[in-house]
């Protein structure tokens, strides 16, 4: 009798299991830099690769997601969560950048990918620009397999910097804009102002 070789070996055959990456950090932390950086070597071991990003934030390109220096990769932008589902039945490797600009049902999204066996790596700013936490980063923090924290660097004294300092006038929660709105600045350094 010819024996099945995976028996014979007793190698066991299981489904591939997937997961969730996230990368949070401040404005100019890197978050995109990392992201695309990721996404470049999965593309170099030949993995189906989608990216995308919220209508929101279609400030550099409508196209790619783009990083403060200029590195970019091209993506889709999406109006809400529930389209990524759609479009992901393909991919091995899914990547959302500006996660924070997504409904909540991001979350569900995530696990949901993740449980079918693909890598989920999604980028997003983890606080606003008072400091509180931006959903739905935190409840994918809690899920996640893996949590990259990056650091910028304060433009006032130098420091690791974790926090997004708004220079211009306004408080809306949501106000897109890069160095002309916005600085990366450590605690020491954040400011607040009564009424915002
Ligand atoms: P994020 O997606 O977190 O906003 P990016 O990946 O788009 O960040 O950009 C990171 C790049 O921003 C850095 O490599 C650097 O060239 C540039 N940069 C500009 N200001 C700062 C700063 N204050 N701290 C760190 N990097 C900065
Ligand atoms: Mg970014």
């Amino acid at each position: 009798m010819i024996m099945d070789m995976n028996e014979h070996l007793q190698i066991r055959t299981y489904k591939k299991t997937g997961h969730l990456e996230v990368i949070c950090g401040s404005m100019f932390s890197g978050k995109t830099e990392e992201l695309i950086r990721r996404i470049r070597r999965a593309e170099i071991a030949k993995q189906r690769v989608k990216v995308f990003k919220p209508r929101i934030d279609d400030r550099y390109s409508e196209f790619s997601i783009v990083s403060h220096n200029e590195s970019s990769y091209p993506s889709e932008v999406l109006e809400n969560a529930d389209e990524i589902l759609e479009k992901c039945f393909d991919a091995e490797v899914i990547g959302i950048d500006e996660a924070q600009f997504f409904d909540n049902n991001l979350v569900y999204v995530c696990q949901s990918l993740a449980d079918a066996g693909k890598r989920v790596i999604v980028a997003g700013l983890d606080q606003d620009y008072k400091a509180v936490p931006f959903d739905p980063i935190p409840q994918l923090l809690a899920i996640a397999e893996y949590i990259t924290k990056t650091l910028a660097v304060c433009v006032i004294c130098g420091a690791p910097a974790n926090r997004t300092q708004r220079v211009a006038k306004s408080s809306d929660r949501v106000l897109v804009g890069g160095e002309n709105f916005y600085e990366a600045r450590c605690r020491l350094h954040h400011i607040v102002s009564e009424g915002e």
